[in-house]
């Protein structure tokens, strides 16, 4: 997909099913139907039936959205401290109560197995109570007496109307790392959901309501390009967190900073496990397939390289190719199923392409997800599992974002450091070994934002923040935790003298502090 374009814009006549219930925008605390006259469908991708038509917005629409967020954020950024925080306390609440019935919308228009969706909600979840800590965060600091009678001290303010921009991967997750944390800080917040699976926003945005937020203080607007270009150019949008793909991240990034606005822009990913000759093979094996196959591979931090440094290689592709087999694949709302579908026809074609391509240019076809016996209605593909991959190879360069593995092989740990700094992507990466020495020297020298030792998906815990380097990131700020609260936040340094009628005096002097 180019920069300029966006799949919903090639949607057929024949997909677009008036009598499809409409997903509406959420503006001003209450469900808004859309009136551009533009709609995208919304699929359920376990059967492949148009479940809905979502609305998109239009420049006007996103204006209204935004007037109705800059009333809500005045007084929303007064709110105190204790106020701000039981908000978030009900709200956590609502989501542990919830999180079944938030899983199943998840499923329903992503496709992921109920508990994987169940697992991204917890981890949203985990988010929203390190956001109820604020009072304690966003504690500034003091210094008495700085310079003789004068105090000088820190505040954190809040930036006023911040956008979120979220990928369809994980549709609750993504949007909690920055909505708990900005609206915490005091901002008011609009979400852009994916178009592909926009239910579950509203849902969030009513159980923002059922805690106590204020109206118009999470907004969100159902849309796809037209809605994002509106918020990047929007004067009134003070900050712009996206997470997507690296061509749009850069879009974004580029967009929004000529715009004058903070951004904070997650890109793709190619996520390497390096395995090393001393690692426990069947343990590793385990954790590459979880981490590979899990959600499809429609993950940022989905390992998609198996880097097998020496000896281990024949060992471990014959154990992950045995594993392959017993991972069941269907309906992820079956209790059984271990793998859903892709999340729509033409991404499991394109994924499907890229088998063909790498079998073509000479990778070994150890598992080919195109036989799998799947379901034949809905977006299904098989797992694949490609040896002797060689970095020219299109399954390399690209993100494939499905469930395609490929093993490279590499004689020494220099070579399989080598091969992952020199990709351009950076989001995270993991190491198996027993071997204490190589694994800090692997923390110390691999250039890749996130570093797992042993654990195949090393998405930081909420009190430290998510971020890849290099082309998986654009902008300077990591997302949530401490990194989250700066973003949403502006430093305001206050320096303070109480009139003493005796010291006052005329001094055209530079001022001095001793
Ligand atoms: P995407 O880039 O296609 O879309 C992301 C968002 O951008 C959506 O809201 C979409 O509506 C919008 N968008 C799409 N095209 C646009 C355009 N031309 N102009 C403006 N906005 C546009 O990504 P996706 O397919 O929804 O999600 C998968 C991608 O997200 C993968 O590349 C994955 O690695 C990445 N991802 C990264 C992280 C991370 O933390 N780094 C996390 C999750 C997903």
């Amino acid at each position: 997909m180019t920069q300029g374009t966006s799949e919903t814009e090639g949607t057929s006549e024949a997909e677009r099913t008036p009598q499809a219930p409409r997903i509406p925008h959420w503006i001003d605390g209450r469900h808004t139907p859309g009136t551009s006259g533009r709609t995208a469908p919304v699929y359920n991708p376990a059967t492949g039936v148009v479940s809905a038509q979502v609305e998109l917005a239009s420049a006007d629409e996103v204006n209204d959205a935004v007037v109705k967020a800059v009333a809500a954020s005045k007084d929303w950024r007064h709110a105190s401290l204790s106020v701000r925080s039981a908000v978030l306390f009900a709200f956590r609440e609502l989501l542990h109560e919830r999180t079944d019935e938030l899983a199943a919308i998840i499923t329903a228009e992503h496709g992921k197995v109920l508990s994987d969706a169940a697992g991204e909600v917890a981890r949203g979840l985990e988010n929203v109570e390190f956001a109820t800590g604020l009072a304690n965060l966003l504690k500034g600091g003091f210094s008495e007496q700085a310079a003789s009678g004068v105090d000088v001290y820190s505040i954190r303010q809040p930036l006023g109307v911040v956008a979120g921009i979220t990928p369809f991967n994980f549709p609750v997750m993504v949007p909690l790392w920055m909505c708990a944390t900005a609206i915490a800080c005091g901002n008011a917040f609009i979400l852009k959901p994916s178009e592909k699976d926009p239910s579950a926003s509203l849902y969030l945005a009513q159980m923002w309501k059922d805690a106590g937020l204020p109206d118009g203080v999470f907004t969100v607007v159902q849309g796809d390009k037209n809605a994002v270009d509106a918020l990047l150019t929007h004067p009134d949008v003070a900050a712009v967190s996206f997470v997507g793909s690296t061509p749009i991240a850069r879009y974004i990034y580029e967009t929004g900073t000529a715009h004058g606005k903070r951004v904070q822009a997650l890109g793709g990913a190619k996520n390497h496990a390096l395995v090393l000759p001393d690692a426990d093979v069947e343990m590793a094996a385990d954790a590459v397939v979880s981490a590979a196959y899990g959600a499809a591979g429609e993950r940022c931090m989905a390992l998609s390289v198996a880097v097998a440094v020496g000896d281990v290689a024949d060992p471990l592709v014959d154990a992950i190719a045995a594993r392959l087999p017993k991972l069941t694949i269907g309906d992820g709302t079956h209790p059984d199923t271990d793998m859903g579908p892709l999340i729509t026809a033409a991404h499991r074609d394109r994924v499907a392409g890229y088998i063909g391509a790498g079998a073509q240019q000479g990778a070994t076809l150890v598992v080919d997800g195109r036989t799998e016996d799947v379901p034949s209605e809905g977006f299904f593909l098989g797992t694949t599992l490609l040896d002797h991959v060689t970095p020219e190879m299109t399954v390399y360069t690209d993100e494939i974002f499905g469930p395609v593995l490929c093993v490279v092989r590499v004689e020494t740990y220099e070579q399989g450091l080598a091969l992952i700094n020199d990709n351009p992507y950076a989001n995270g990466t993991a190491i198996f070994t027993r071997d204490g020495g190589a694994a800090r020297a692997f923390q110390l020298d691999v250039e890749v934002g996130m570093v797992g030792i042993n654990v195949p998906i090393p998405v930081p815990v909420a009190y430290y923040s998510f971020g890849g380097w290099k082309a998986s990131l654009f902008g300077d700020a990591h997302m949530y935790g401490a990194e989250g609260m700066s973003f949403y936040t502006r430093g305001k340094v206050v320096t303070a003298r109480w009139p003493d009628p005796a010291t006052s005096t005329v001094d055209l002097g530079f001022p001095r502090t001793r």
